[in-house]
């Protein structure tokens, strides 16, 4: 009788050790935040610190080969995720989204999408453009120093190629995102410190 009134005081001391540790410690609650346990996350308000980051990087090392990009949008919320989704259907222009509100990765904050800027400041999407000349097309070095910083790019996507759009996924898929998973803060420091 005393053993097992012993034993139930341990196990319900190991239970709280094992709560406790995912509360306090930084490990357990990242590991929390890659399972999603208990919560669902609030929908991001701006662009991912990382991607944002990336993205500078992107504009700085594409300058440094003599192409200027701006970055055309970067968060866009869900409202206006289905504005843009209304062009070409209800609205005027032509189809540039098959994604919805909350259906793009813009509308977590970790998407952008480019153009290039000539020496005449018209902003273009022209992907043969070789503006500085080294016989290789601006836009494919544009995407090519965008995959190497970790992003992928729509143009490789094989139902609907999105060639100005860039993203970062974190090894989560949309249906993650819908679900309340977001990037974890330990993965995140991690992969920045691995590429410079
Ligand atoms: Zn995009």
């Amino acid at each position: 009788m005393k053993l097992k009134w012993r034993g139930r005081l341990l196990f319900t001391l190991i239970i709280g050790l094992i709560i406790l540790f995912f509360v306090q410690n930084p490990i357990g609650s990242s590991l929390l935040n890659i399972f999603n346990i208990g919560s669902s996350a609030p929908i991001p308000t701006e662009l991912h610190p990382v991607v944002r980051e990336r993205s500078n990087q992107l504009v700085q090392q594409a300058a440094d080969k003599g192409i200027v990009i701006v970055i055309t949008d970067d968060f866009r919320s869900a409202e206006d995720q289905d504005r843009l989704y209304e062009q070409g259907r209800t609205a005027a222009g032509s189809i540039v989204t098959h994604a919805r509100g909350g259906e793009s990765f813009h509308n977590f904050g970790l998407a952008i999408d480019f153009a290039i800027k000539t020496p005449s400041e018209n902003v273009i999407w022209d992907m043969n453009y070789d503006g500085n000349q080294n016989g290789k097309s601006d836009w494919t070095e544009v995407v090519e120093i965008a995959k190497t910083l970790g992003f992928e790019w729509g143009g490789d996507w094989v139902q609907f190629k999105d060639y100005p759009h860039l993203q970062m996924n974190f090894g989560l898929t949309l249906a993650d995102l819908q679900n309340g998973k977001r990037p974890a803060d330990l993965s995140l420091t991690a992969d920045t410190d691995e590429i410079k």
